[in-house]
């Protein structure tokens, strides 16, 4: 779509700020006196998925330390906290994809070097369960996806990874148990010869057993490098 008749549509459908929510002047994507309202993440963090560690002798967090881990790294734009749970909660149940534009730019602006530096061959989203996209839509960790694709030129994979059934909500159980849960509910059975290196995308990060799960599906098939990409990243469980 060209500038012009992109301009027409924002004021029709002008952008939302990712933070209040309310429309935001064209060609911006967020208000000025919500910037720097995000608890962006910064260091140190763990070793291993990016997470805050708050005690800094520590080079991997909990979480980390006492799970099996086959993904290599991952990076998060954000604590999830209260600003970014109402942010999150647009972006997936509220139609706010334009949302997903704004977190792979800045996701871009503060990590775009390391990211090169995987020199993926592919991104894939952590897929949700058919009957859950029909109910809402479309897939946010997909949107995420295919915008982190089309600023990076690294080719989307968007049905590498399916979901076999349809998992509890991962609250109610405990981590063990979300594990399995997860584990068992994740497959690959279309991933290229030719990819090697993954990028996978969702919107939170919260213990790590669904980018792990993912990974190992992604590995069976082929894989040998997974890395993570995610909006958000749950504190220490
Ligand atoms: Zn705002
Ligand atoms: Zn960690």
């Amino acid at each position: 779509m060209g500038k012009a008749a992109d301009k027409v549509l924002s004021l029709f459908y002008p952008h939302r700020c990712p933070v209040c929510q309310d429309a935001v002047p064209y060609g911006r994507r967020i208000c000025p006196e919500c910037q720097g309202k995000f608890s962006y993440i910064h260091g140190p963090v763990c070793l291993r998925c990016g997470k805050e560690i708050t005690d800094g002798q520590e080079e991997y967090c909990y979480d980390c330390r006492t799970h099996e881990r086959t993904f290599r790294a991952g990076i998060s734009l954000m604590n999830y906290d209260a600003a970014a749970r109402v942010s999150i909660q647009g972006f997936k149940y509220h139609g706010r994809r334009e949302y997903g534009a704004y977190y792979i730019e800045e996701i871009l602006r503060l990590y775009g070097g390391r990211i090169e530096s995987w020199r993926a061959d592919a991104i894939v989203p952590v897929p949700c369960h058919p009957s859950r996209l029909r109910r809402r839509g479309y897939n946010q960790a997909e949107i995420l996806a295919r915008e982190l694709s089309r600023r990076t030129g690294i080719p989307e994979i968007l049905d590498a990874l399916r979901r076999t059934k349809k998992t509890q909500p991962q609250k109610q159980l405990d981590s063990e148990a979300r594990r399995r849960n997860i584990e068992s509910a994740m497959a690959s059975d279309s991933l290229p010869g030719w990819v090697k290196t993954v990028i996978l995308t969702d919107d939170i990060y919260t213990s790590g057993s669904t980018a792990e799960a993912c990974t190992r599906a992604l590995r069976r098939a082929g894989a040998r490098n997974v890395y993570v990409v995610t909006v958000c990243i749950g504190r220490n469980s």
